[in-house]
């Protein structure tokens, strides 16, 4: 008789690992146990040699769907003389971590029996098993066994306690198990009163729904706020109630064929779209389809997802409505709320009722959000995914980046905006979830209350932190009032360098690159707005090698929400004329204009940019298109939308040593608006002239580096056109090109390249 011990690390907690091991085992007649404990899963097995073979081949080839392995360690001995195959009790190891699933949407299996008039847990919203349901959201710490989840309260029936312990049945070890009898139920509740409950409560939901009111539903990472995506009315009074202007919303269709009807959906995009995760994925929208415009105006794409729980079916199974808005229930820049009494707190007046459960969520996770992004070209682009993603979170969160060498433990803070944090442990860059924009103080508490969420979880201390140079982000004053409470060394990280150290943490890259960041926003050495950078970069530091040129920014920050003032800048100091033929110029009065000239002229809070968002949003505000924005990026984003692909002319930008000129560019683009020339084809000719530039100065950066491999990173290349362009042109010169394809190329991904500086520094 022979015996084995194994230990897997990795993803093997809450996907069905356990069950898996027992069923092999027995198949095979081996005799030992399987256990879970917070470093892995360990496994102690007697049997004939072949069958021990057998059983470690088996653990790697036939592991659950949503496993996935890191490590893998066996080593042989004698038997222990075990008389029978069990799952023991699991075990907290000091300071070992494991990786934690992801939420998972419904499986087959649990849908069908959703379904099932006959299944005992027909129309049971909260139906799941071993392969599906929630995780991470109602995780309070590890290792993950249902007394430390939020399921802990619900007392087990004796069916699903017979389903839970047999080892034959799909239910074995599910830990979030549950029925009508014993589990979670639903409710409608309005003006604080329980109105109807279950599959009532639903009934009424769906009836609310098609009359045009907008419900509370509560998911799996928080409340959604739903409503009719057909029903014009409906859309605008749910954009009033949030104070949100003109940011689309995200919208629910039962399957792929309503989603088809709607939009124009590739074999990629499908994939996405019923993977696991459940992302919201953009997808251009149909001419035809009956989707009202206020759900995304003036843009050519709407966010769709399928539904991934069974309330979300629950929902769609009746003929009154097929697309619904689901958008994050909160206050437009509030986090999006969790709890049932937070949600009556601060939705009441958004929602004219709320679909409850009473299965709490212990941490928010809000809906990603991806695209496709998949290069035609026939060039050395690295990595081939089709996943470009844009927020990550649900589905996504807290699955690491695995990291090419073992790192300390460290926090990073990230951004101001989008922010994410990152936390290391090993070869693990744990990734947070989307926590939002940290503009207030609801954002900063669910930071807080995250980042002491991670360190528990992944069971890290942190040895040092990392955060952005600029001194006002709260994140930055959070790490350095931390760091200096607990005595640990700060490192300060500039922001482009974060982004495209974000970009090389993900592909492994540790040697020197060109790293082209093209960014709304980000502190530079000099003081200036940083954000049209070409940098030569390693992780641990850079140096700027070509700009785009400074011109000024009146205001700072704050010219954000005005393009038409940004474009005034720009000519001003390109020593162009406001002409008032331009309807930038037409925005000012000409008192305004010479309060503005004023300001210019005597530097009066004008801070020097070279960011590129800035330039997009100028050179759209000159093309016509947006004056003002209602959020970031849109003057850009309807520019973009509007380029017209067949155009091949170009503005040409002056590219000179360290420098991208723009006044050849800009002249020859308000000429061309001075002509009448469509808008479709001035954008397209910017685009085309932008990538232009982009090659001129890799190429010249690379002449005097020899360097070949370029990173592109920054919230910019979230535009598809400029990156595809670009991509095409420098794949055409033979450049290794990496892009974003875990986390996204805003500042949601900053945390990770901060995170990976700072490793790469403390390991000297
Ligand atoms: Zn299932
Ligand atoms: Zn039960
Ligand atoms: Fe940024």
């Amino acid at each position: 008789m022979n015996g084995v011990k194994v230990h897997i690390t990795g993803v093997v907690q809450g996907v069905g690992f356990r069950p898996f091991v027992y069923n092999l085992a027995t198949d095979l007649n081996l005799k030992g146990w399987v256990k879970n404990t917070s470093a892995g899963v360990v496994i102690e097995a007697d049997g004939d040699r072949d069958a021990l073979d057998s059983f470690l081949q088996k653990l790697r080839d036939d592991a659950p769907p949503l496993s996935r392995i890191d490590d893998f360690t066996a080593s042989f001995g004698p038997g222990n003389g075990f008389t029978q195959f069990d799952i023991i009790h699991s075990e907290s190891v000091d300071g070992a971590f494991q990786p934690i699933s992801p939420d998972v949407s419904i499986c087959d299996n649990c849908l069908r029996e959703l379904f099932d008039p006959n299944d005992r847990r027909y129309r049971y919203p909260f139906i799941n098993c071993t392969n599906c349901g929630p995780r991470f959201t109602i995780i309070q710490d590890i290792p993950y066994d249902r007394p430390f989840t939020t399921m802990a309260g619900f007392k087990l029936c004796p069916d699903c306690e017979r389903e839970y312990k047999d080892p034959t049945n799909r239910r074995f070890h599910a830990q979030p198990v549950a029925c009508p009898v014993c589990g979670p139920r639903v409710w409608l509740e309005q003006n604080a009163e329980v109105r109807m409950q279950n599959d009532e409560a639903i009934a009424e939901t769906c009836k609310m729904l098609a009359e045009g009111k907008i419900v509370a539903v509560k998911g799996l990472g928080g409340f959604h706020l739903a409503c009719d995506a057909t029903n014009a009315n409906a859309v605008t009074e749910l954009r009033t109630r949030k104070l949100r202007v003109d940011k689309p919303f995200a919208l629910m269709m039962p399957d792929l064929e309503i989603i088809e009807e709607h939009c124009f959906v590739s074999e990629a995009e499908k994939e996405l779209l019923t993977s696991s995760a459940r992302p919201i994925v953009l997808l251009k929208k149909k001419p035809n389809s009956t989707i009202v415009e206020e759900v995304s105006p003036r843009q050519d794409w709407l966010g769709v997802m399928l539904p991934y729980t069974p309330l979300h079916h629950l929902l769609f199974t009746n003929s009154l409505f097929t697309v619904l808005v689901m958008t994050s229930g909160n206050l437009s820049e509030e986090p999006i709320a969790i709890d049932n009494d937070e949600a009556r707190d601060r939705l009441t007046k958004l929602a004219d009722a709320f679909l409850m459960h009473n299965r709490d969520i212990h941490i928010r996770c809000d809906d990603s959000v991806v695209r496709v992004f998949e290069d035609n070209y026939q060039s050395k682009i690295v990595n081939r995914k089709s996943i470009y993603p844009i927020r990550r979170s649900r589905g996504y969160s807290p699955f690491p980046v695995k990291l090419p060498f073992d790192v300390p433990q460290l926090l990073a803070t990230g951004s101001e905006l989008k922010n994410t944090f990152c936390i290391t442990n090993g070869k693990c860059a744990f990734l947070s979830h989307h926590i939002g924009d940290m503009e207030n103080y609801e954002t900063l508490k669910s930071f807080e209350q995250g980042v002491e969420h991670f360190e528990r979880l992944f069971r890290v201390k942190p040895e040092a932190i990392a955060y952005d140079m600029h001194p006002n982000y709260l994140a930055t004053r959070y790490a350095l009032e931390h760091a200096e409470r607990e005595n640990l060394p700060m490192i300060a990280v500039q922001h482009h360098h974060a982004h495209v150290a974000a970009c090389m943490a993900e592909h492994g890259l540790i040697e020197p690159v060109i790293g082209v960041s093209f960014d709304g926003t980000g502190y530079g050495d000099d003081g200036a707005i940083w954000g049209g950078e070409f940098l030569v970069a390693d992780a641990k530091s850079y140096q700027r090698a070509a700009q785009l040129e400074y011109f000024p920014l009146p205001g700072g920050d704050a010219a954000i929400k005005k393009p038409a003032r940004t474009a005034l800048a720009l000519l001003w100091s390109l020593g162009l004329e406001w002409d008032e033929r331009l309807t930038s110029v037409l925005e000012f009065c000409a008192e305004d204009q010479v309060t503005l000239r004023v300001q210019l002229e005597k530097r009066i809070n004008t801070p020097m940019t070279s960011s590129m968002g800035r330039l997009f949003d100028a050179v759209s505000a000159l093309a016509g298109v947006r004056q003002k924005v209602n959020y970031e990026g849109q003057a850009a984003i309807e520019f973009e939308a509007m380029a017209d692909s067949a155009e091949a002319g170009m503005y040409v930008f002056g590219v000179e040593a360290g420098r991208v000129r723009v006044r050849s560019a800009v002249e020859a683009l308000i000429k061309d608006v001075m002509a009448g020339i469509p808008t479709s084809k001035i954008s397209a000719r910017f685009h085309n002239g932008l990538a232009e530039a982009v090659r001129e100065t890799v190429t010249k950066i690379s002449r005097d580096t020899s360097l070949r491999s370029v990173v592109l990173s920054g919230g910019v290349w979230q535009n598809i056109t400029l990156l595809r362009k670009t991509i095409s042109l420098l794949s055409k010169d033979g450049f290794e090109i990496y892009t974003h394809r875990e986390v996204p190329t805003n500042d949601g991904g900053l945390s990770l390249g901060q995170a990976y500086i700072a490793a790469s520094r403390l390991r000297g």
